[in-house]
């Protein structure tokens, strides 16, 4: 494990099983320098241990990254749970879960990812105090909403997305730029809306045909077939369903001038990052641009998620922060993605 690719230094990694309710689990804690480890536990049917492992691993480092980018107070962790969320999921599965991260007392913060949701951080909560993303808070737009963090995360791709067309593209506002999303599932949809109310015009792909068609209908969208979202003659790119999307095969089909979209772990790998530079695509690294939702659940947990006005302006920061990265990417002819780890390692040292 110490010489696994993805290790990286992780603080711990925690095998959980569970024979009662056949659990198989595993939390890794990347980070708590800044605070406890505060990261999404997902749930998926992975074909194998090990793959399950290389997931856990990478996402939890990337959640250290995207709290110190969003100037929270918090840690890097995630949790995984090894099965098919729709058939093996249970109240007695999810409360043992609650338990072994209780037994972290603290250290690890649970909070829905996919193929968990608010419902089941309610379950959890039953086991542990330490979970997030399950109480009720203001909606941006006003109003209360539940625990559910894709609204704040949409928000965020949202306004990051205003900052690289405006870096790269020179346009203040919306009106007519073209945008591929991939994915309208909890982000992807409110960031269509967004992007709607903004006069974006959209083209949009799901897995399942038919939710991207319901909204393309809504909105006065096009709805097109998965594999072709790459090849759209668009403006921005926006991956919001899976990771490891910008690949070999993907970037040089891509016609869009601007990546910005919710999905973790967008690149396939780190070369990635500079074959998207040589086209000349302008990369909004994705722990910078997805953290609303983080934000979101840390104020949750600090007591001042009552107060939506300061939680939208920690988010309206992510444009600055990106915006940061554009100029100093450019000036050193790095691709975005390096800037952003190497900003990141930065400011994780500078305090410690
Ligand atoms: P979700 O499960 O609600 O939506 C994902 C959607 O993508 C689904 O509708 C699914 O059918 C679709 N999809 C899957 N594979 C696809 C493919 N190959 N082509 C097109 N569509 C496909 O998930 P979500 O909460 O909207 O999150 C979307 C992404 O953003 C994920 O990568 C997630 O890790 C990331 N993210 C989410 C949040 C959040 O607050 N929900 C925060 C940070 C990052």
């Amino acid at each position: 494990m110490f010489n696994h690719a993805d290790f990286d230094g992780h603080e711990r990694v925690v095998f959980c099983t569970d024979p009662d309710t056949d659990l198989k689990a595993i939390i890794a804690i990347h980070d708590t320098r800044r605070g406890p480890a505060l990261g999404g536990c997902r749930m998926w049917p992975y074909a194998s241990a090990e793959q399950a492992v290389r997931d856990v691993l990478r996402l939890s480092r990337g959640m250290t990254y995207k709290a110190v980018m969003a100037g929270l107070e918090l840690g890097g962790g995630k949790s995984v749970i090894i099965g098919d969320p729709r058939t093996e999921k249970s109240e007695a599965l999810l409360r043992a879960m609650g338990r072994f991260v209780n037994s972290l007392d603290g250290g690890y913060i649970v909070a829905e990812d996919s193929g968990t949701c608010v419902a089941d951080m309610k379950v959890i909560a039953a086991e542990t105090a330490h979970v997030a993303g399950v109480s009720d808070k203001p909606a941006l737009g006003g109003g209360t909403r539940s625990g559910d963090p894709s609204p704040s995360t949409a928000y965020g791709v949202f306004v990051g997305l205003k900052a690289a067309v405006r870096h790269r593209l020179g346009r203040y506002d919306l009106d007519g730029v073209r945008v591929a999303i991939q994915g309208t599932g909890s982000v992807g949809t409110h960031l269509a809306r967004l992007l709607h109310g903004a006069g974006a015009e959209l083209v949009l792909a799901d897995l399942h045909a038919e939710r991207a068609q319901a909204l393309a209908d809504e909105l006065g969208a096009e709805a097109v077939a998965v594999d072709a979202v790459f090849d759209q003659d668009v403006d921005v790119f926006a991956p919001c369903a899976l990771g490891a999307v910008l690949n070999d095969d993907t970037v040089k089909r891509l016609r869009a001038a601007v990546v910005a979209g919710a999905a973790n772990n967008q690149l396939d790998a780190e070369r990635h990052g500079e074959a998207l530079r040589k086209r000349g695509i302008l990369y909004a690294p994705d722990y910078v641009i997805n953290a609303g939702g983080l934000i979101d659940v840390a104020y949750e947990r600090s007591g001042i998620a009552r107060d939506g006005d300061r939680l939208r302006q920690h988010i309206d920061g992510i444009a600055g922060t990106l915006s940061e990265i554009f100029v100093q990417a450019d000036a050193e002819d790095l691709p975005t993605s390096v800037v952003a780890d190497r900003l990141a390692r930065h400011r994780l040292h500078r305090r410690h």
